[in-house]
């Protein structure tokens, strides 16, 4: 490229606004639609496991507490997961759905992929029960 080509070039992008964001400092809204971390509401939930059984990567284990009381706890392994929401479609109760807030997952260790959702108590003694000593694997209630 010539020089004289080179220099309008630099001249013209000097005027135009920046094609780059300054992401993490300015985020634009996710779409509607966007695909993030999967979230479970055991209110509804029949404890059927359709959704462990239909996920392809293995990333969903349904703890089944008190079947009558609708106690379960939800393990989801969010670095497994491949983001395809064939749970969410195959839960028929819409227990899950993927948020389109939370979708950077990023983390230097591993133990924030690991998400138990469900009752507080239940989850605090499934992690006692289960996990090794010097973890703490991220619980949401
Ligand atoms: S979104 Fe797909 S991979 Fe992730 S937990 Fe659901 S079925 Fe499994
Ligand atoms: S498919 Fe829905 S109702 Fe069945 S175990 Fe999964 S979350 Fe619960």
């Amino acid at each position: 490229m010539k020089i004289s080509g080179m220099l309008s070039d630099l001249l013209r992008s000097l005027f135009k606004r920046p094609a780059t964001e300054q992401y993490p400092f300015i985020k634009r809204k996710p779409p509607e639609r966007l695909r993030g971390e999967l979230h479970y509401d055991p209110s509804n939930c029949s404890g059927c496991m359709l959704c462990m059984k239909d996920c392809p990567a293995n990333a969903l284990e349904l703890i089944v507490i008190d079947r009558k009381a609708k106690r379960f706890v939800m393990r989801y392994h969010a670095d497994r997961c491949t983001f395809c929401a064939q749970c969410v479609s195959s839960c028929r109760f819409k227990c899950l759905n993927m948020s389109n807030e939370e979708y950077e997952l990023a983390a230097l260790t591993k133990a924030p992929f690991t998400v138990h959702y469900g009752n507080e108590s239940d989850i605090q003694a499934i992690l006692e029960a289960v996990a090794p000593a010097n973890t703490e694997p991220a619980a949401k209630a």
